[in-house]
């Protein structure tokens, strides 16, 4: 007996005329497993859906017992089929049994079979089901055959995501499939309950089949024309050509348009009957896979682009286009994103948005920064969540602690509509906090300010009742755009920061790039330390003449006020020096030319090197003031990434090292009538606030959404009664302050409201 499979392309049309009969979703499937097995010559034909628990089920067979549909239910990695889904590769056995991950399930009634073939079912690069086909007698499969199943494949995930299979798989599972708990990564505080907007509606592909393959090969290429000029004029309009230095990214872009090996992947597929859209389709679904698999984050970004490239393609050759953005909105909105630009999730109205869940977006990302700036509760690195839901389903994100619910039952409900209801009822009290003053019980005046960096923060300098903005994070604006923003655009975002702030004062950080905030049109080399590498300071007296830019752009924002301006990362005081003669000459600069000056500049620096605490004398003979880093420098103090997750709470802020150090600190700047402050994380906790304002800090800079909580626990404090244990405590033990803080608390009514 010899197997040959039908040829692709009448496989395909009979899969159509499946598809176009009346009748149930599950007797289309039941339908497809029989045509399967007839063209494979296979005695078994099994489709399995992944199901909303994660399961592989048995959906429907052609050979196996029929009761085990929908009873038969794998994990991944389970069995070979559950090999496959955790995989996402096929699986080509002429001895199945021998496999060792074979398991036997005496539901089926498999055991007679001997040969096995397997392939994904792949939607969007993950895995949604597996098709099978298995042979008594041992048996190769051969690649046509292969072929066969993938193409099938292609087909049922399409149907897997119709309307049409939703609705009856949602009827079959009711009440399994409504719920759904998934978790993520906290990046923004709030609870939001709403509905899901897909921001990426997805393409859908009606027609799969080339009726007319020469045809479909002109629309793909016409279609790569349009591609291709999209992508030149993109180029164009921000700028990424006119500067050479950033050839590599528009080269890598423009590579993939033209790149032979991906058209001819897709010509392949509709030379083998799909049509151009659905061949697109199949090659990105393969490049995705790839993509999930890739750790090395350079090749995945690269495969990234490919990815946007390909959706874009898809866009053109199924006339669908655009976000959720352009669209109406319920008023409700909880977007859900594979990952998004910064600049998209601002096109969003902000009265409709209530929460952000993405697949991808770590707390690093531009979005993620966006979006806490914009306060909306956010939750990134969510698997497969695109996947899981639908426009309109209902969601609850808790964006404290990545709880995602998605379909929740009303139990959960309630517990969030109590969270909430709880929520507000404290912003209330914060709000009432607002005009009142940051003063403790025995009458010390503190200075609490906000941490911002975009336009968008400034609203919150009234809302929350801050004294100013403690740290204006200069390098935001650069990060959110395309390009390097002109000296112009620069001081007319400096100035509309001093006007909204009115009287208040405002000090700006010039720019820590480097590290993790990489600027897309600055290029740098990779380096395997980046956040003790070139950044911030080091990279701004080594190219001065971005640094001088941006003092020029200050310095004409700042005319007739007071300029704060502070630089980060200093490691050594020379480099404060060298940074300050920047500012001297630049005003010396504008004064020959008479141009408008700021009436005061005062020149700061932060402390975030711990060498740099071992200069403090020396450095306080020069500096205006002096604000400490606490995130930087509580990383560089402990030698622990602030990045890795695992370093998080390893070494507490309050531990002694770090509370003599800021001890001392405060000691020695008040000595020499230096301002100090502190802007880093510890400022916005405040049970961490309640010990830096008992070591003496008088001035503090964090989120917008700290202030209230932190007046609240300033107003009820009696700094010189706590400041008067401090010393003890580290003197009795050599672990945390943290327990015995908190018990003070308790035992004296300071107030602590978490965040
Ligand atoms: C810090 O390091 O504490 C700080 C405020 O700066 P950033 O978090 O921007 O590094
Ligand atoms: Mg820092």
């Amino acid at each position: 007996m010899t197997f040959t499979a039908i040829g692709p392309r009448v496989l395909l049309r009979r899969l159509r005329e499946v598809m176009a009969e009346q009748g149930t979703a599950q007797e289309k499937l039941d339908h497809i497993a029989h045509l399967v097995a007839a063209n494979v010559v296979a005695e078994v034909c099994s489709i399995y859906v992944l199901n909303d628990e994660g399961e592989l089920e048995l959906y429907a067979t052609e050979g196996l017992k029929p009761e085990s549909v929908h009873r038969v239910r794998l994990r991944p990695g389970e069995g070979l089929v559950g090999t496959i889904a955790e995989t996402a590769e096929t699986l080509n056995l002429s001895d199945a049994q021998a496999h060792p991950a074979f398991k036997y399930f005496p539901e089926t009634g498999e055991e007679i079979y001997a040969s096995f073939l397997g392939v994904p079912i792949l939607r969007g690069g993950r895995v949604t089901g597996v098709l099978t086909v298995q042979n008594r007698r041992p048996r190769h499969y051969t690649e046509e055959e292969e072929e066969a199943l993938q193409t099938t494949a292609m087909v049922l995930a399409e149907f897997f995501a119709s309307p049409e299979f939703r609705a009856e798989y949602e009827r079959r599972g009711e009440r399994r499939s409504r719920r759904l708990h998934l978790r993520g990564e906290a990046l923004h505080p709030g609870v939001a309950l709403g509905h899901v907007v897909l921001h990426q509606p997805r393409v859908v592909i009606r027609n799969f089949v080339a009726d007319n393959i020469e045809t479909e090969i002109e629309r793909l290429h016409e279609a790569l024309q349009t591609l291709r000029t999209q992508v030149n004029d993109l180029i164009a309009t921000t700028g990424l050509a006119a500067h050479g230095e950033h050839a590599e990214i528009f080269e890598t872009v423009r590579m993939f348009a033209h790149d032979r090996g991906w058209v001819r992947r897709i010509e392949e597929g509709i030379r083998r009957g799909l049509s151009a859209e659905a061949a697109v389709e199949r090659v990105q679904s393969d490049n995705r896979a790839r993509m999930l698999r890739q750790t090395d984050p350079y090749m995945r970004e690269r495969m990234h682009d490919l990815d946007d490239l390909a959706n874009r393609l898809l866009r053109i050759l199924t006339g669908q286009v655009g976000t959720a953005a352009q669209g109406k909105l319920p008023k409700d909105a909880v977007i859900v994103a594979r990952n998004m630009g910064p600049a998209e999730l601002l096109d969003y109205d902000r009265e409709r948005l209530r929460g952000l869940v993405l697949e991808e977006g770590g707390t690093g990302s531009h979005v993620a920064i966006v979006a806490r700036a914009l306060e909306v509760p956010t939750i990134g690195q969510v698997e497969g969540i695109t996947d899981l839901v639908e426009n309109g389903d209902a969601i609850i994100l808790d964006g404290r602690t990545g709880d995602v619910h998605v379909r929740p039952t009303p139990e959960i409900e309630q517990a969030y509509v109590e969270k909430v209801r709880l929520y507000a009822r404290r912003q209330e009290r914060f709000a009432r906090l607002r005009h009142k003053p940051a003063i403790t019980q025995d009458g010390v005046r503190v200075s609490l300010n906000i941490n911002a960096g975009l336009l968008v923060d400034l609203p919150h300098l009234e809302d929350s009742g801050a004294d100013g903005i403690g740290l204006y994070r200069t390098e935001l604006q650069f990060m959110l755009t395309r390009t390097l923003p002109r000296r112009e655009e620069q001081e007319k975002h400096y100035r509309a920061v001093l006007e909204a702030a009115g009287d208040k004062p405002v000090v700006f950080r010039t720019l820590d790039v480097g590290s993790d905030k990489v600027l897309p049109y600055m290029q740098t080399e990779r380096e395997e330390n980046p956040a003790m590498g070139w950044r911030a300071l080091r990279m701004g007296l080594d190219r001065p003449g971005l640094l001088k830019m941006q003092l020029r752009a200050l310095l004409a924002a700042a005319s007739g006020r007071v300029l704060n301006v502070m630089f980060p990362m200093v490691t050594d005081v020379g480099e404060f020096l060298a940074a300050r003669s920047y500012v001297v000459q630049q005003i010396e600069a504008m004064r020959k030319t008479n141009r408008a000056l700021p009436k005061r500049v005062r020149i700061g620096a932060m402390v975030e090197v711990p060498a740099l605490f071992f200069q403090l004398d020396e450095l306080l003979r020069h500096a205006d003031f002096i604000s400490v880093g606490s995130n930087d420098l509580h990383q560089f103090l402990f030698a622990a990434d602030r990045t890795h997750p695992r370093m998080a709470h390893r070494y507490d802020p309050l531990h002694p090292a770090m509370i003599r150090l800021l001890d001392q600190m405060a000691k020695k700047t008040r000595a020499r009538g230096v301002p100090l402050s502190l802007c880093g994380e510890m400022a916005g906790n405040p049970l961490d606030a309640m010990i830096l304002i008992a070591l003496g800090f008088t001035s503090l800079s964090m989120a917008p959404a700290a202030i209230g909580p932190v007046k609240a626990m300033v107003r009820s404090l009696n700094r010189a009664d706590l400041a008067r244990r401090i010393p003890v405590w580290l003197a009795e033990g050599r672990e945390s302050l943290r327990e015995r803080a908190a018990i003070y608390a308790r035992e004296h009514g300071v107030v602590l409201y978490s965040r």
